[in-house]
Formats: C-alpha cells, structure tokens, sequence
C-alpha cells in the first residue's frame, strides 16, 4: 500500500505541513504510549487519539476474547466501558470480526447496507453507525484485536491517509496493551502469591505455636508414666516419648522458619521477670530432659532482675539452646540453666555436659543451616536454624550470644540481654 504520510506531499505545501504535524503529535503519542502502564488510561489514550486523529465521531478498541473466540469491546469514546462490556461481537459476522481474522484494514462507506455490520452494538448502546473504518492490532503478528474508527466527521468517508495514520497509531497502540495487560497480570499473580503466601506463614506461625502445650502434656504425662510403667508397657511409653521427642524438633524447625519468613522483625518490648522467663523455658522441656535421664538445674539470683525484651522471642533463644543441650547430651547428663551479671547486661546461660563441639566451629554454628555432623548420618532433628535465629533474635535486644565447648566434655552458651537497672529492687 501507498504511504499516505508521504503521498501529495511535495505537490501540495500546505498538505506537507499538515503531514509534519501528523507525525510530531504520531511521535508524541507513541511516548506517552510507550509510557503508559494503566492498562485503561491507555485504552482511553488510544480511543480518543484514533478518533481525534481520523477525524471520526467516535472510536473504539475490541480484543479477543480467548475463553469464547469472540471479540470483546474494552473502550470507546461514545459510551461507557461497563456498557459494552456485556456485548460480544461474533467474529464471523461483523466488520471487526473480518479486520481480526485477515488482519488486513477495512473501509465500510455505508454500514447499513453491509452484511457484516453487526446492527446489536447501535441498537444497545443507541448509536448510528454511518462509516466504519477497521484496522487490527497486531503484536508479532498476531491478531490480538482491532481499532475502529466510526463515522468520519461530516458524512464524508476514510481514505486512504485515515487508513494509514489508524495503522501507525494501532501498531504502536498493541504492543502498549500488550505490555500493559502483562503487567497488569504479573501485579494480580503478584498479588495472589502475596495472599498465598501469608496464609502459609500464618498457619506455620500458628500450628507451630499451638502444637506446643500439647505436645508438653503428652511428654509430661509419658515421662510420668515411664516412672511407674514396667515390662513391655515401658518399652511402649519410652516410644511415645521418642515420637514426642521428634515432633518437639519439627516444631522448632517450624517455629525458626516462621521467625525468618516473616522479614524485618519487630520487637515488642516488655518489662518481664528474667528469673521467671527462664523458669518457664526449663518447666518446658524437663519431661523431655527426664525422658533422657537428665538432670535439668536451674542456677537463678535471688534477686529479681527485670529485662525489657520481646518474651515470645526470648523464648524462641531459650527454647533452640535448651532443645540442642537435651539433643546433644547423651543419657545421665546434666543440663544447667543460669543467670549472672556481666558488665552492665545479664548473661543467660545453658551448660550441658554433652558430645561438645570442635573449636574450629564455635563460630559457623552460628551460621543459618550450618550443622556439625552430616544431616546424612545425624539423629538429632534440626535444619540448623536454631542458632543463627538465636543469634539474630539477641543481636536485635542489643545482646550477644556465644559458645564455649571441650570435645567429648559438654558446651555452655550464654547469652547477653539488656537488663533494666532501676527495677532491681520492685515486683
Ligand atoms: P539444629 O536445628 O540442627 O540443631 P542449630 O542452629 O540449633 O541447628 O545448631 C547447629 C549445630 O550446632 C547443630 O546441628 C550441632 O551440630 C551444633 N550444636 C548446637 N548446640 C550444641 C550442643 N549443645 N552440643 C553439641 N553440638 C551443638
């Protein structure tokens, strides 16, 4: 096809100056376009440029439809989106339908008297369609829908040059859609994923914390039983306490996973009792120690010492060391839980007598998923996140958290809180 931007252009000055305009406000409109991502901004950027540039009554954009295979109008400068929205436009007989399937321009003098004129749009929308002029929008040369202008101004009929200036708008007007209803996809998927993964992290959140006093009365009871059972009935006691045992890891495992999935933690500071915060870590876990013949001691001043920390989060410190001394200390050994002053703060620490830890890994213990043994031949349950969220967790109070080991003799951690020195004396 002739270029219609070029064509009369040197015969008739006023002509070419009319076309230089056509294409400063062409270049103009592909920015915008270009830069455009709300996908009806764009829609309504396209229509209202189609029908101003062609000089038509009205303008409007229909794309496919993939679920029906129909065409579906999503703007037009005459009526309301949410009025058309309804309307579907039968590819097989209708003026869009013919631009959408060849992919090749259409000019309709007199709608009325052409078969494909698809009369149901006017009667709805109660318009009068005279003159249609249909050009596809194509992205890679697909079809993905069409640009019509709809009544040239003053009766007079699209020629040749409308023709062209729809096809240079609507060439760029596709990939800008196109890129639009991608990002406009992505940002729902986006969205939908968000949603999907908050309920995971919830329910991780919540299952892993209500699992827990449960489980702590299962232990309670079977370490009691194991007391009094005798016979084949201990044998079957000392496996509920196995089976307790392993859930008690998976739970950690689920609450340490929770405490990274939820990003940049807050901390919701309270004034709490030290001494009471690690009495009801220990009353935790001692069915558990008893299960596995330990002793578990507690070593507390008799002075109260306030702490201004997150007590959830504390917790979550006391409950990963105390869970690896009774996981690493062989039966009859002792575990002890202590609290003394260390310059200016309060150190926490827990000593077991258990397999000890080779000096060379002091430090990469501390390390998300860093495990001395091999996870192949291991028996303890763990991913190796309980330290390094230990770590974090007292690093956030300000505080410190290390280890001191001799192989084959036990380990002690101890771990530094801030205390609130005022408080010493009240509660
Ligand atoms: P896990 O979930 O595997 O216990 P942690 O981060 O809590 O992960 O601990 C990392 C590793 O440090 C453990 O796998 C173990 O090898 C070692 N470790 C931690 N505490 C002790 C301890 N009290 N005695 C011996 N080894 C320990």
């Amino acid at each position: 096809m002739e270029n219609g931007l070029d064509s009369q252009s040197t015969a008739h000055p006023e002509g070419a100056a009319r076309q230089v305009a056509q294409l400063e406000r062409m270049v103009q409109i592909s920015r915008l376009l270009s830069s455009t991502l709300d996908l009806d901004q764009l829609l309504q950027l396209i229509i209202h440029t189609a029908a101003d540039m062609v000089g038509s009554e009205a303008a409007s954009i229909l794309l496919e439809d993939r679920r029906t295979g129909g065409l579906s109008f999503v703007a037009a400068t005459n009526c309301s989106a949410e009025d058309l929205r309804c309307i579907e436009v039968p590819v097989d007989y209708s003026i869009a339908g013919t631009v959408y399937k060849t992919g090749e321009p259409v000019i309709v003098d007199n709608a009325s008297v052409d078969p494909r004129h698809y009369g149901e749009v006017d009667s709805h929308i109660k318009f009068q369609t005279h003159s249609v002029l249909g050009v596809p929008l194509q992205v890679r040369s697909r079809n993905i829908g069409v640009l019509e202008a709809v009544n040239k101004c003053e009766g007079a009929c699209f020629s040749p040059d409308d023709v062209e200036i729809l096809l240079t708008l609507a060439s760029q007007a596709a990939v800008a859609i196109q890129n639009a209803k991608l990002v406009s996809e992505l940002r729902e998927a986006n969205a939908r994923l968000a949603q999907v993964d908050k309920i995971k992290s919830d329910f991780l959140s919540i299952a892993s914390h209500e699992l827990r006093t449960p489980l702590n009365i299962v232990m309670g009871y079977a370490a009691m039983l194991r007391e009094d059972a005798a016979g084949s009935l201990s044998e079957e006691v000392e496996g509920v306490l196995r089976g307790a045992t392993r859930l008690q890891g998976i739970i950690k495992s689920m609450t340490n996973l929770t405490y990274l999935e939820s990003g940049v933690p807050q901390l919701r500071l309270e004034r709490y009792l030290l001494q009471a915060l690690v009495e009801e870590a220990c009353k935790e876990w001692r069915p558990l120690a008893a299960g596995k013949h330990l002793t578990l001691r507690e070593s507390l001043p008799e002075m109260p010492i306030y702490v201004n920390v997150d007590v959830a989060k504390v917790n979550t410190v006391l409950n990963n060391v105390l869970d690896n001394a009774v996981a690493f200390t062989p039966p009859d050994g002792c575990i002890e839980v202590a609290i003394r002053p260390h310059t200016g703060m309060v150190a926490v620490s827990v000593a077991d007598t258990g397999i000890g830890i080779p000096e060379v890994e002091l430090e990469r213990i501390f390390e998300p998923f860093y495990q001395v043994e091999d996870h192949l031949t291991r028996q303890h349950e763990g991913i190796g996140l309980g330290l390094s969220v230990a770590k974090s967790i007292v690093e956030l109070h300000g505080g410190r958290i290390w280890a001191e080991s001799v192989e084959g003799h036990g380990s002690r951690f101890s771990f530094l809180l801030p205390v609130r020195w005022g408080d010493h004396a009240d509660g």
